[in-house]
């Protein structure tokens, strides 16, 4: 059966586009530095060989200079510069050619230039030419590219301008050819195994940002039902699970640096006949118009929440009754004031209130400020309703006749 490779065979390249050019990106940066350390250790070897002309060629040492210092070592020293410039990246495959040709070029002239036997030491250096393509440039068809085509130059030289000795020229083709063929298989597998690498660091790095995604998601959904569970749905204000939570934590923080606590509810008076008037779709906004007066009239550290059906409970942490009374009276105001418009109609709504509280060096626990609350919201309904009541305010008791005596409770209207 077939296997299914990432790559094409010959050129290496990925089949995937997004791939391959992630790949490319990635080796256009790491060969950047290698070029660079390529142009200058180039620059040195030829020039340090500018000995073996003095030693071996003293007749033509000033052309072989002239080819090193003029032509060959410039270009390099172009390349290197070039290679800091923007352009660098668009012709970078170009440069490559260009100044890999120039290298063997450069040898090869001096092959030209040399009697025999100096030739046999130049050769040698063009050994170490191919031997840098293969082994320094990152893509293995440029580095054939010249390598071959500076092998078959070689060739095309030796027979046209030198005479060595027959057997020379073979073994020396020869010794060439295989070192070609060697080096093509030593660059195909190097940039094989670099490739391959890359594919697995890069099916890493998807799969860690793919894994990374999938678990924000899952963390904002948890959240999300988090929210909705401690969340009323109409309203969107916090439901009784969330009060109490918070009720308990707000407690425990108000005994331990001796402020003030105050829970206040609040009861929308005569809600049935609006759901029966208007409907309850109009019921259903009026609830929401309330929570958003009420959300707007607290401060940030208070937390509203539906507390029944049109009931709702306010936790007012380090606020004493007193101070949770003005902020009560204006809320039963604004409630009072809201224009809740249908077609030509208005709805009117108002709203009854029962505080309760304490300040530093008492302690009473939530659920008996909630019953206290309860309880003179329910006196603050029978004397009259729209109307707030305080828990302990001496002027707001019920007499044993059930006679409502609403003296020091602030009505709204
Ligand atoms: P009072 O002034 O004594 O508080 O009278 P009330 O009519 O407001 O009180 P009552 O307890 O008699 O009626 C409450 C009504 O609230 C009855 C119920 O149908 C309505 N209600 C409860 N929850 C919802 C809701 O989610 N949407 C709507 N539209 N109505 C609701
Ligand atoms: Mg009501
Ligand atoms: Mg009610």
């Amino acid at each position: 059966m077939k296997k299914d490779r990432p790559y094409n065979f010959l050129t290496l390249r990925f089949v995937d586009k997004a791939l391959e050019d992630a790949y490319r990106e990635d080796d256009f940066f790491k060969g950047l530095k290698k070029h660079r350390t390529v142009c200058l250790e180039t620059i040195f070897l030829y020039s340090i060989f500018g000995i073996l002309d003095w030693a071996i060629l003293p007749e033509q040492k000033e052309i072989c200079w002239i080819i090193r210092f003029c032509f060959v070592c410039p270009l390099l020293l172009w390349s290197y510069f070039f290679s800091f410039t923007k352009s660098y990246r668009k012709f970078r495959t170009a440069n490559t050619f260009v100044v890999g040709l120039s290298i063997s070029v450069g040898i090869i002239a001096m092959i030209a230039i040399a009697p025999s036997p100096g030739d046999y030491l130049y050769y040698a250096g063009l050994l170490l030419c191919s031997m840098f393509f293969y082994g320094r440039i990152p893509e293995h068809f440029i580095s054939n590219c010249l390598a071959w085509g500076t092998f078959a130059l070689y060739v095309i030289v030796a027979l046209s301008f030198t005479t060595p000795p027959g057997k020379v020229l073979f073994s020396n083709t020869f010794i060439y050819f295989f070192f070609n063929v060697l080096g093509m298989l030593v660059c195909y597998s190097l940039e094989l195994s670099r490739r391959l690498d890359y594919l697995q660091r890069f099916t890493i790095e998807r799969q860690a940002a793919e894994l990374k995604e999938a678990l924000g998601k899952m963390e904002k959904e948890r959240q999300r039902a988090e929210e909705l569970s401690l969340q009323d749905p109409l309203t969107g204000l916090a439901n009784r699970r969330r009060f109490f939570e918070e009720a308990d934590r707000e407690y425990e923080r108000t005994l331990r640096y001796g402020r003030s606590l105050s829970i206040m509810l609040l009861d929308i008076d005569h809600f049935k006949s609006v759901n029966d008037t208007f409907g309850h779709a109009v019921g259903d906004r009026v609830l929401q118009r309330v929570s958003g007066i009420i959300a707007g009239t607290i401060r940030k550290s208070d937390l509203a929440c539906r507390y029944g059906g049109e009931e709702f409970a306010v936790l007012l942490p380090e606020a004493d009754p007193q101070t949770a009374q003005k902020l009560g009276e204006r809320m039963l105001r604004s409630i009072k004031q809201s224009k809740i418009i249908l077609g030509n109609e208005q709805v009117f709504i108002s709203a009854s209130m029962g505080i309760a509280g304490f300040s530093e060096a008492e302690d009473v626990p939530p659920h008996i400020l909630l019953e206290r609350a309860d309880k003179i919201l329910y006196q603050a309904k029978n004397s009259g309703r729209d109307r707030l009541c305080l828990w302990g305010d001496p002027a707001d008791k019920v007499d044993p006749a059930g006679r409502l005596l609403p003296v020091g409770s602030g009505n709204m209207s």
